[in-house]
């Protein structure tokens, strides 16, 4: 308990910091911490210390903690017992999804980061439509050759996200992109000013209106002030919450 709580609290400090830095309201800046692997328990020691936007990696897993975590919840019993304050909790896909997992993710996800392919948005548009909802999601964006193994090129980005306007049932919010493992936190910069540049460089040239693009997910545990400073707004955050 006191080692998530901890960690969260120094994480919230960094990010004050890194934001007073550039001028930014630290409360414009979304954690998703990224339970992988993680227990139901720490997800629950995640959301009391005050974090309740929650990030996994494969739909199976999610699905499971998903269901844990609103059972627990209807009983009264997470969050402290305490029925009166339930916290919605936000569930987040970040990592890569595949096509025949769409149907249980768009139950459960409130944003999904990985969209990598037109054929991907296709069957998130069909899914999304059969249970009446809007799907949020991003586009991931391969912003280096060498180690990201998904997500578009750049250069293609337009032209899919273009083609994507045609499906009503998801709404695009913006870009995602993982940068490469570095030694050296700033090496990573320019990864996140290329995804920042995409982001502009999409809402000059297709119709504003439809592509307001607010949201850049980019950051993780060894480079998210970093990618604060490129203009992130949703850092991903694993190890730094959980070890
Ligand atoms: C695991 C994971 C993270 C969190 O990574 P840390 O380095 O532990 O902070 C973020 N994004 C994605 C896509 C991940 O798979």
């Amino acid at each position: 308990m006191v080692i998530i709580e901890d960690n969260i609290l120094k994480v919230k400090k960094r990010i004050s910091l890194i934001c007073s830095k550039i001028n930014k309201d630290p409360d414009s800046i979304t954690v998703v911490a990224v339970s992988k692997a993680r227990s139901v328990e720490q997800i629950k020691e995640t959301i009391e210390a005050g974090i309740t936007d929650i990030g996994e990696n494969r739909v199976q897993e999610a699905v499971i903690k998903y269901k844990s975590l609103t059972l627990s919840a209807e009983s009264g019993s997470a969050y402290g017992g305490n029925t009166q304050h339930l916290t919605p909790i936000k569930w987040h896909m970040v990592g890569h999804l595949q096509t025949n997992k769409v149907k249980d993710a768009v139950k459960i996800f409130d944003l999904i980061h990985s969209v990598d392919s037109l054929r991907l948005a296709e069957e998130l548009n069909r899914q999304a439509a059969r249970i009446d909802k809007i799907q949020d999601i991003l586009i991931e964006v391969k912003t280096s050759q060498e180690t990201a193994k998904f997500g578009l090129k750049p250069e293609e980005a337009i032209e899919v996200i273009k083609e994507m306007a045609n499906f009503k049932n998801i709404n695009i919010k913006g870009l995602m992109t993982i940068a490469p493992l570095t030694v050296n936190p700033g090496e990573t910069r320019p990864f996140f000013r290329m995804l920042r540049e995409l982001r502009d460089k999409i809402k000059d040239t297709l119709p504003i209106t439809h592509y307001p693009l607010p949201i850049l997910s980019m950051g993780m545990t060894d480079d998210f002030e970093v990618a604060i400073e490129e203009g992130s707004n949703i850092v991903r955050l694993g190890r730094v919450i959980f070890d």
